[in-house]
């Protein structure tokens, strides 16, 4: 597996400042600010988290997975990859990667893919865009702010796996996953998240059986070298 940066966090769980359960098929939506840290556990392993980002005071600023995949020069992204958005910004960096391979490519699954790559019936099965979409109605009926159907635009599936051939194919794999593989992210700006912990019923990446996903936050602490600003030059 080329390039991946394995890392580990040094932060505690004792000093985590908010920690919930997604439930497998649930939206996950939060704010965070600019030098806290994020992590997403993969709590029983091979679950996708599919994750959105944006510039928590700009949504029609949000995550570029072709400005991300250029600024690295890799297609995976792993541990020191900085997340950058359609307006230039870095919006968070991976600071530390227990599992090494996370895909940027595949995109989430909807009902429509979920009939072309599998079956007619499937169809009616919930799927990561619906999730996205239910996470988006939530976060706007509490806010106030529109986050809709024309924001849900490329995203990040953590701890799915993806590879790409030397013949330039794309290949959806078994999970490299395992129980308790985290990813963890500083917040280089304010940033809006949403998770949808996939209901994936029909890929055998997750064995047929989506699981919970765990998310942490730590507040930015004065030992590490802070965030660096959100913009990139
Ligand atoms: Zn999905």
């Amino acid at each position: 597996m080329p390039e991946a940066m394995l890392a580990e966090s040094p932060r505690l769980l004792e000093d985590a400042i908010f920690s919930t359960e997604i439930g497998a098929g649930d939206p996950f939506v939060h704010e965070i600010l600019r030098g806290q840290f994020i992590r997403i556990v993969d709590i029983e392993g091979n679950q996708a988290a599919d994750t959105l980002f944006y510039n928590a005071h700009d949504y029609s600023d949000r995550y570029s997975a072709q400005d991300t995949i250029r600024r690295q020069q890799n297609i995976y992204l792993t541990t020191g990859t900085k997340l950058m958005s359609t307006g230039g910004n870095a919006l968070l960096t991976i600071v530390a990667d227990t599992c090494g391979r996370h895909d940027t490519l595949g995109g989430a699954c909807a009902t429509e893919s979920n009939m072309v790559r599998y079956a007619i019936e499937k169809r009616y099965m919930h799927a990561c865009r619906q999730t996205f979409l239910k996470g988006a109605m939530a976060w706007s009926s509490k806010t106030g702010r529109h986050l809709g159907k024309r924001d849900m635009a490329a995203n990040i599936n953590f701890f799915m796996n993806v590879p790409v051939t030397p013949e330039g194919k794309l290949t959806f794999e078994d999970g490299v996953s395992d129980a308790g593989k985290y990813v963890e992210l500083r917040a280089e700006m304010d940033t809006l998240i949403l998770i949808s912990n996939c209901p994936q019923l029909n890929n055998p990446c997750n064995a047929y059986n989506p699981t919970p996903l765990r998310v942490l936050i730590w507040n930015a602490s004065a030992d590490h070298n802070g965030a660096s600003g959100g913009h990139d030059v």
